[in-house]
């Protein structure tokens, strides 16, 4: 059995309803899947269904925007009660500052005489949880990009003249929202954020893994990580990140992890809960 455990639908900047991540899961040969919906827990409950109707094991998911020193740190959640207040206050704080955060980012369209509203995003997104991609969707639906590429090189990538801030919290918060709603904290794609000196402050934080295996880790970036993981103690994840069709391929099931990868992420959540119990 393997499972992919970073996974995107249209609650945050998929592309995919639950049903068709499911499905395209289950005909990827999966065994599991985790939802990482950013800053939302919102698709979980439709995509725990869809994953038992698909024969699928499911881990309910988030992956939360944080920060340490300056730098953006993404950290995935997995195993949290979704129905946990704090947590779900949190989402709505992160999803509030989103949808600001697109008010922003059009305004600086604007001024840059580029005609789109915020009203325009906000349809062609329906989520709560917005977020750059889709603002690069309207500019090209409404002809003034030719592609997301090109949106994101000219406009939204940082320091870009339309990118805007996003609101983050602090890794230690993070790890802390995840802990107290019963959940485990996993470093996303190190590889990709190379922010190697935010890892052994996580550590401290009670940080419980590093994602190793993803699709834009080399070979040479996921044995760095496992190593690191092996002497900090650290449980090893991995996922493709798929947002639904990348270049005309669907990504889902490109990265996996084996059954023991999972049980240790469950059991490491099994004991969180019951020393919460516990108080
Ligand atoms: P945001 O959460 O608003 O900061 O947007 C970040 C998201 O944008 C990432 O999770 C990716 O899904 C996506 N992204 C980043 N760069 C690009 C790009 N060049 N083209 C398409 N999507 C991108
Ligand atoms: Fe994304
Ligand atoms: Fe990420
Ligand atoms: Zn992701």
């Amino acid at each position: 059995m393997f499972a992919d455990l970073h996974l995107h639908t249209l609650y945050s900047d998929g592309t995919w309803p639950p049903e068709e991540l499911a499905a395209r899961a289950a005909a990827a040969g999966l065994g599991a899947v985790a939802l990482t919906d950013h800053d939302t827990v919102e698709g979980c409950r439709e995509m725990a269904a869809a994953s038992r109707a698909r024969g699928l094991e499911f881990l309910a998911g988030t992956e939360l925007t944080a920060e340490h020193e300056g730098r953006e740190i993404h950290l995935l959640g997995y195993c949290m009660n979704p129905e946990d207040p704090t947590l779900l206050a949190a989402m709505r704080q992160f999803q509030a500052a989103r949808q600001e955060r697109i008010r922003r980012m059009v305004a600086r369209l604007n001024e840059l005489g580029l005609p789109l509203t915020a009203d325009t995003v906000f349809e062609l997104a329906n989520c709560r949880s917005p977020g750059r991609p889709h603002v690069a969707r309207a500019l090209v639906q409404a002809g003034l990009c030719d592609s997301m590429d090109e949106a994101f090189e000219r406009f939204l990538k940082q320091d870009r003249p339309a990118w805007a801030p996003k609101f983050r919290i602090s890794t230690t918060e993070a790890i802390r929202l995840i802990h107290q709603a019963g959940g485990v904290a996993v470093m996303a794609h190190p590889g990709l954020t190379r922010a190697d000196e935010a890892i052994l402050p996580m550590a401290a934080a009670g940080l419980d893994g590093l994602e190793c295996f993803h699709t834009k880790h080399t070979p040479a970036t996921s044995r760095h990580y496992l190593q690191l993981a092996e002497e900090r103690s650290l449980l090893v994840t991995g996922g493709s990140d798929c947002h639904g069709l990348n270049k005309g391929k669907p990504l889902v099931g490109s990265v996996r992890v084996p059954r023991e990868r999972v049980e240790a992420v469950k059991a490491r959540a099994a004991e969180r809960k019951s020393s919460l119990l516990r108080g």
